[in-house]
């Protein structure tokens, strides 16, 4: 990329400030920071998502349950985002949400039964028209067949773990395998196969795992057996100070995970051949010994499921690191890593036992932080830490303005690229807006609308409730001590909720436009 068109990109040189931060790897825009990207003109883009993978499960991010060392890779030989959020924590509304760089309201996708009007404008498509190559592996959970792609190879809906259909440029059938390394397989062909490209190409990799019911792939099944993990301290959580949603729920691990399919005490599921009924036979059947055998109840179950549940979510981010390796290690040999952005993410977070629950949707910490990685040599200083807030609507503008390309002027997200190349930019937001409508749906969480600061958190439920949450994040970290009420706050919350009618104001939500969806969404 020429200077000039790199400055452009990055949007107000002027603005461009030293990162103190990051120290002497910080640059001006406009000095030697014109690196054209360090040689990646036009970098082809390889962008790995997973599904439900929680930051707390990742080694960079402090993991206290599980190393990964090639996703940690990523970030040692790139940049770590430690406050990046998902704005409607949700499986497919975040998938939208990402594609089109705008919120549900605007793309249509509040929740995960709503079909993805695929004639819309998509990062994906605006590549494609530029040039690019465009490839969508895996998970796709948008009802609509995949718009923008040049070739797709998709799961039917959440799809299988084992012997998954996969439907290709609309053709089904069935692959015999591990869903993660079938996808990968898939993966590295393209990646060898562009070898040489003749032009840039974007691949996404969208995985389903480890979503529940947390299957893993034979080799890990019993990875983690032996494994004590310590438990959240908020595990047992009694939602004490909090409005009626907390309480309300049915994600709760106690009550909402079966010991049956999600804790695997029946029998291997039919889709199993012979081989992996073994398997899973020789993983889960002293498991279902040890269990009957136990006479576990209250508290001491929820430990017990607390436990197996992480033995086997663990296990199939285990295949997905081993995934992440295996696309470095061909990018690496193909020689593509040099011009090739990797990026790392997880559609949304996920509870693992924090305030008893799993599943994600409430806009807490664990659910709505979003692991982020990237890696693009020359431009991204090697081992970076990004502290400023990016949500998943910045994900297209960004690859957009990698590729020297303009963001069509209705897209809502920004493009952070440069953060990523180690600039700070006065003016860059200090909050983010959330909001979430699947109620009432599976796990029962009140849909519910925020904004969240460097340090505050203010949450409206609203629907069957009409609720205020407020959260001083950094005297409580965990969330467990709403100051909505207190009037020491008073003076914090009037100015949030001034934040809040703002932010809604730039983004074109409202009550009123919540109630609206309400109609149309229950009727
Ligand atoms: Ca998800």
């Amino acid at each position: 990329m020429k200077r000039r068109a790199f400055v452009k990109t990055v949007g107000f040189a002027s603005l461009a400030v030293p990162l103190s931060r990051c120290g002497s790897l910080a640059r001006r825009a406009s000095d030697g920071g014109a690196r054209d990207l360090g040689g990646s003109r036009r970098p082809n883009i390889v962008f790995i998502m997973a599904d439900d993978h929680a930051s707390q499960a990742i080694g960079c991010y402090g993991s206290r349950l599980n190393q990964t060392p090639h996703i940690d890779r990523i970030a040692q030989e790139g940049v770590r985002f430690d406050n990046c959020f998902c704005t409607n924590a949700l499986c497919a509304p975040s998938r939208a949400g990402i594609l089109t760089g705008k919120y549900s309201h605007i793309n249509g996708v509040r929740n995960n039964s709503q079909v993805f009007d695929g004639t819309q404008e998509t990062f994906p498509k605006t590549l494609q028209a530029a040039g690019y190559e465009t490839a969508f592996l895996g998970k796709w959970h948008l009802t609509s067949d995949p718009t923008g792609f040049d070739y797709w190879n998709i799961l039917p809906g959440q799809g299988d773990y084992y012997n998954p259909d996969l439907i290709e440029m609309g053709d089904q059938k069935q692959h015999p395998g591990y869903v993660t390394d079938i996808l990968t397989d898939m993966a590295v062909d393209f990646v060898q196969a562009h070898q040489n490209p003749s032009r840039p190409f974007l691949l996404m990799l969208h995985h389903k795992a480890p979503h529940r019911n947390w299957e893993p792939a034979e080799r890990h099944m019993t990875l983690y057996n032996d494994v004590e993990f310590p438990e959240p301290p908020t595990l047992f959580d009694d939602y004490a100070t909090r409005c009626a949603a907390a309480a309300e729920q049915e994600m709760t691990i106690r009550d909402a995970m079966n010991l049956e399919d999600d804790l695997k005490l029946e029998p291997a599921p039919d889709r199993l051949d012979d081989s992996q009924k073994a398997a899973w036979e020789a993983a889960y059947g002293p498991r279902r010994e040890a269990f009957q055998n136990a006479g576990l109840s209250g508290d001491a179950l929820v430990r017990w499921k607390y436990q197996h549940f992480l033995q086997d979510y663990l296990g199939c981010i285990a295949g997905i690191d081993e995934s992440v390796g295996r696309v470095l290690d061909a990018l690496d040999s193909t020689g593509l890593s040099r011009n090739t952005l990797v990026v790392y993410t997880s559609d949304q977070g996920f509870f693992l036992g924090e305030h008893g629950w799993f599943d994600k949707r409430f806009m807490y910490e664990e659910a709505l932080r979003m692991p982020l990685v990237m890696r693009l040599p020359g431009a991204i200083p090697p081992g970076s830490i990004n502290k400023d807030m990016v949500i998943n609507l910045d994900f297209g503008p960004t690859f957009l303005d990698c590729a020297g390309l303009e963001k069509p002027a209705d897209v809502q997200g920004r493009s952070f690229l440069s953060l990523l190349t180690g600039q700070t930019v006065v003016g860059w937001p200090e909050s983010i807006y959330y909001h979430y409508y699947e109620f009432p749906a599976i796990h029962m969480v009140k849909r519910h609308f925020g904004v969240r600061t460097g340090r505050y958190k203010l949450i409206h439920f609203y629907y069957d409730i009409d609720a205020w949450e407020l959260y001083d994040l950094a005297n409580d970290p965990h969330e467990l001590n709403n100051v909505a009420a207190d009037p020491a706050y008073a003076g914090i919350r009037s100015d949030l909720e001034v934040e809040l009618v703002r932010i809604q104001n730039r983004y074109g939500d409202s009550e009123e436009l919540a109630r609206k969806f309400v109609e149309i969404d229950v009727g």
